[in-house]
């Protein structure tokens, strides 16, 4: 049974929960079997966080003013896409806090009971970490905000007429929250973050520095501008560049000594069939389906991912951002538009263009 196309669950929570792979050699989910990879490749201090400098000088005043009030720090929102690297700042807080970190994920948490559970046991100036905040269930978020304010649990004891509220203190402690939909995240839940914090993708000369930095700790030798190869076809997300610096030692052990140069970076690259963009077989499905076969548009997600088999939250959340980003696509009311550069670069020839089918369900 295929239960990435039957399950109506968000393709995040399926690869959470192990129900489906996650989609594509350049998604920026993280897949089954790099959990540990990517562990060990975590930088643990803010001066080795490379990148995103606005993000790593707040937090290193907040985290210092902390440290000299021997307080808990104010509650961080980490708000961007996913494998920017937000689990690993919660990681490093909680390291240059000197403190213990809890971890869970909104989608996780079901029952009140899970999440009162972890907070009755959370400890003073600790950091508890809520991965994909944006997705808690609306009962749970309420036990949040008491918790986030007030450093207070409420819990309901029997049931009916009977049931009464009872209040427990919590140590203060530093949540920080992670999310790749801002949007979604209920204003009374942003209000108590102190501290929100966004995070861009990255230049291809950060992404190159942490391309040498894994190779590194992996004991891969690389050169300069194989690691900025990698880079430019990383999607501006570590994630995706550590995976595939991953896949091309893999290459260079089999067929060049281990020895990662330009040549056999982009020989490695170009057989795992991601191009000079970082743009795998999906990414030109997509494209090829607005600028060819739909004449370049008007048409909807739903669609689209009809046409190539794929999930339509998977292509909004995975693979639209990136395309918008490079100008190959744009989101217009009535539906998805290829764009000239489109045309141009996918090779599509202007005859097709307005040429192609009409979108049926318009
Ligand atoms: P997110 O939580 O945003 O999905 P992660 O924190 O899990 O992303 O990061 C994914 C991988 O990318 C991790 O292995 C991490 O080590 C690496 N990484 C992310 N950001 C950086 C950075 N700024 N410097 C070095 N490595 C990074």
């Amino acid at each position: 049974m295929n239960l990435s196309r039957s399950s109506a669950l968000p393709w995040r929570l399926c690869v959470k929960l192990n129900l489906m792979r996650p989609p594509g050699m350049v998604s920026p989910a993280p897949q089954e079997d790099e959990r540990q990879f990517e562990a060990a490749l975590r930088p643990l201090t803010l001066a080795d966080f490379a990148g995103q400098p606005h993000v790593v000088e707040q937090l290193s005043i907040a985290i210092e003013a902390a440290k000299r009030r021997g307080e808990a720090m104010d509650h961080v929102l980490l708000c961007g896409p996913p494998g920017l690297g937000k689990t690993t700042l919660a990681g490093i807080i909680a390291h240059e806090l000197g403190v213990a970190m809890d971890q869970t994920a909104g989608p996780v948490l079901q029952k009140k009971l899970d999440l009162t559970g972890i907070l009755s046991n959370v400890r003073a100036r600790q950091v508890f970490f809520i991965d994909e905040i944006h997705r808690l269930l609306p009962d749970i978020e309420e036990i949040l905000y008491a918790a986030l304010e007030d450093f207070r649990l409420d819990i309901l004891i029997g049931t009916g007429p009977g049931a009464r509220t009872h209040s427990i203190s919590l140590p203060r402690f530093t949540a920080v929250g992670a999310t790749t939909r801002q949007g979604l995240l209920s204003a009374p839940l942003r209000g108590r973050f102190g501290i929100v914090l966004r995070l861009d993708p990255y230049d291809e000369e950060t992404l190159a520095k942490i391309v040498e930095r894994s190779a590194r700790l992996l004991g891969v030798e690389i050169t300069g501008d194989a690691a900025h190869e990698i880079a430019r076809r990383g999607r501006g997300t570590p994630r995706i560049a550590n995976r595939l610096l991953r896949r091309v030692r893999d290459y260079a052990q089999v067929r060049a000594n281990g020895h990662v140069d330009f040549a056999v970076a982009r020989a490695a690259l170009d057989l795992l069939k991601v191009d000079q963009y970082g743009l795998d077989e999906i990414d030109q499905k997509i494209m090829l389906t607005v600028a060819e076969k739909y004449g370049g548009g008007p048409v909807g997600l739903s669609t689209i991912a009809a046409s190539i088999d794929e999930q339509a939250d998977t292509i909004e959340e995975v693979y639209e951002p990136y395309l918008m980003q490079l100008g190959f696509l744009d989101r217009t009311p009535r539906g998805r538009v290829a764009t000239e550069r489109a045309f141009e670069y996918f090779k599509v020839p202007r005859k097709h263009r307005f040429a192609g089918m009409q979108d049926p369900l318009f």
